[in-house]
């Protein structure tokens, strides 16, 4: 997911980190040859990419993750509807009727927050 640069701090190391919109960061290492960003040394080469998007991994990953298990919730809720509905001597049409109605009044929140809560991964620069 692109996101813009808000701006830019040294980690422990020394090494330029730029802070992204959404509360992830990256770093934005002048290393060559393997990276070359020789406007990260300078203030003013900082202050011309304010602003600048880049692409946030951590985004992704998190993004995912909550798509993973909101598919997994609303798999399980439609199962279980379907099953129950078959225990309570609905026809075919039936069952999956209440299948259908499990995906609509199926809470999220709770998925959504467990999928986001920090992991053993920890947090990036
Ligand atoms: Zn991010």
């Amino acid at each position: 997911m692109r996101q813009k640069i808000t701006g830019f701090h040294l980690d422990g190391e020394g090494h330029w980190v730029a802070d992204l919109e959404c509360g992830h960061r990256q770093h934005v290492r002048h290393d060559p040859p393997w990276m070359v960003r020789p406007w990260v040394l300078t203030e003013e080469g900082r202050r011309s990419r304010l602003g600048v998007e880049l692409d946030c991994k951590r985004c992704d990953e998190a993004g995912l993750a909550v798509a993973e298990a909101v598919r997994e919730a609303l798999k399980t809720a439609a199962q279980r509807a379907y099953e129950e509905g078959g225990l309570s001597g609905l026809c075919a049409e039936g069952r999956w009727d209440l299948a259908l109605d499990a995906l609509g009044t199926t809470d999220l929140l709770p998925v959504i927050h467990r999928a986001l809560a920090p992991g053993p991964r920890g947090d990036a620069e």
